[in-house]
């Protein structure tokens, strides 16, 4: 069998193919609140909108289909993360809040995935990330000490040596791991197209195949009609920059990912991966993985950083360099998997602000919101951005409303060639810092990894 190569993700080829659309918007409508995007940003909104008040009427107006974004292409790792600098957020008690919110989100997903019959391949597990070289190491120890130092529970994290992580999964050359505790494996397309199903049966229209083409405070227009509304959100993340007037919000990060042909019980026995653990390894160019609940390995990474004017991939489709690449990271960290064919590989984009932290955001003035920037963690992120979208759109002060990325700010990204040129020397630098670190004797992180981080504000 040949490798398909994009057709948008293997998750969908998963679950049998690319969903047939729903229909386009009509003409003209008028609605409450309209959503511009229906990945998991747009749908977690709309969701906790109907919970909170289940007469508001709801227009989600998507371009192509619910799930065609990163929300139905990602690695499935539903992991409540915190992978911003805490320090750019300026308030410490809400920071500590806001991790704490985050990790709860998991559970949330969890729950509303039970509560609403979605099967989406969902299980509790825990991440490992491995060091394989001694500055890989010493940065877990960093971030252990980083994270106790900003009161994350002691029980979240535990790091396990050399022997005990490869007692997990046998990498090769793995010289510890950190684990982080409370994560769950997902499938993203079937959480998304799951949730889609939910908020329609709440009520929740979702023009398919509607491509937005202006923003104005009260109206949505796109290329099938207009939409009235007094609210709007704007949930299209690594796309933002294709929206009028957007173009430097957002910039659209690439990643890619491969995923095997299913694993013979044998081989897994060789490699361990019992508990289906979410997978990375510590460089700066990092990779992530998961155990698929069809037995195959899902493996991801940078490719091609980024593609000058913001432009983006064709459905999916990624470069055969990119591919080769993580072929040869897959082989680096489990040699096992050397014979094994790969049957699917595609591409999407994630969000990323100018300072690498995500935001969510609504002006009552204007009655335009939006959330995005999640920087590879949205599958867990979304759900608290809907959330607190939700209770800003409503008026609602909670715990939520007042969290330190509520309307933080953050500068524009450059105009090109200077965006183009910052994003891809900052991954040269990681390349070769990744390098430096992989020779005998480096023990500490390479200088390189720093004035990399220098060079687009990571
Ligand atoms: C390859 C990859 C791997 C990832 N892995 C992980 C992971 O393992 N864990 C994790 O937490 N995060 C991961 N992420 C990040 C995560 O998937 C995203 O942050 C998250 O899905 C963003 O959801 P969203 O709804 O904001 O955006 P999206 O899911 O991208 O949705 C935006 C939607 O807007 C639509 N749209 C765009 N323009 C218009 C327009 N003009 N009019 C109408 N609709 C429009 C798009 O078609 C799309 O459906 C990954 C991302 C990628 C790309």
């Amino acid at each position: 069998m040949a490798m398909r190569n994009g057709d948008v993700s293997f998750w969908f080829a998963d679950m049998g193919g690319l969903p047939a659309p729903r229909p386009p918007l009509d003409g003209d409508r008028q609605v409450d609140v309209c959503i511009i995007g229906a990945g998991f940003t747009g749908l977690w909104t709309a969701y906790y909108l109907k919970v909170a008040e289940p007469a508001l009427s709801i227009a989600v107006v998507e371009k192509d289909f619910a799930g065609f974004g990163a929300s139905g292409r990602n690695g499935g790792w539903c992991s409540g993360e915190f992978g911003w600098s805490r320090e750019r957020y300026r308030d410490r008690a809400g920071v500590i809040a806001m991790e704490s919110q985050l990790r709860a989100t998991v559970e949330e997903v969890i729950r509303v995935a039970e509560a609403e019959g979605i099967a989406a391949d969902i299980r509790r597990t825990e991440l490992l990330t491995f060091a394989c070289n001694p500055a890989q190491l010493s940065r877990l120890h960093s971030a252990l000490a980083e994270a106790r130092a900003w009161q994350v529970p002691r029980e979240r994290f535990a790091l396990i040596d050399a022997g005990a992580a490869r007692a997990r999964i046998r990498i090769a050359g793995a010289e510890g791991a950190l684990v982080t505790r409370g994560v769950a494996r997902v499938q993203p397309a079937k959480l998304v197209r799951g949730l889609a199903a939910a908020v329609e049966r709440r009520g929740v229209v979702i023009h398919e195949q509607t491509a937005v083409t202006a923003i104005a405070p009260g109206c949505v227009t796109t290329d099938r009609g207009r939409i009235t509304a007094g609210r709007i959100v704007i949930a299209t993340e690594g796309f933002t920059a294709r929206l009028p007037g957007r173009r430097r919000d957002l910039l659209p990060l690439n990643s890619a990912l491969v995923v095997t042909e299913p694993l013979s019980n044998a081989l897994w026995e060789e490699i361990g991966w019992r508990q289906h653990e979410l997978l990375a390894d510590n460089a700066h160019a990092y990779c992530y993985a998961q155990r698929t609940a069809g037995n195959r390995i899902a493996m991801g990474g940078r490719g091609v950083p980024y593609r000058f004017g913001s432009a983006l991939d064709h459905r999916g489709k990624t470069q055969a360099a990119t591919i080769a690449d993580l072929r040869a990271i897959l082989h680096r960290l489990l040699p096992q998997t050397k014979g094994l064919r790969l049957d699917h590989a595609w591409c999407g984009v994630l969000g990323v602000p100018r300072d690498w932290c995500a935001a969510v955001a609504f002006d009552p003035q204007s009655g335009i919101g939006r959330a995005g920037g999640y920087v590879g963690l949205g599958v867990s992120t979304t759900n608290l951005a809907g959330r607190t979208l939700a209770e800003l759109l409503l008026d609602r002060r909670t715990e939520r409303t007042g969290l330190p990325w509520v309307d933080h700010d953050t500068r524009l990204w450059e105009p090109e060639p200077l965006r183009w040129l910052g994003v891809m020397g900052m991954y040269r630098l990681y390349r070769r810092a990744d390098r430096r670190e992989a020779r005998a004797g480096i023990t500490r992180t390479s200088r390189l990894a720093a004035l990399a981080d220098r060079l687009t504000g990571h």
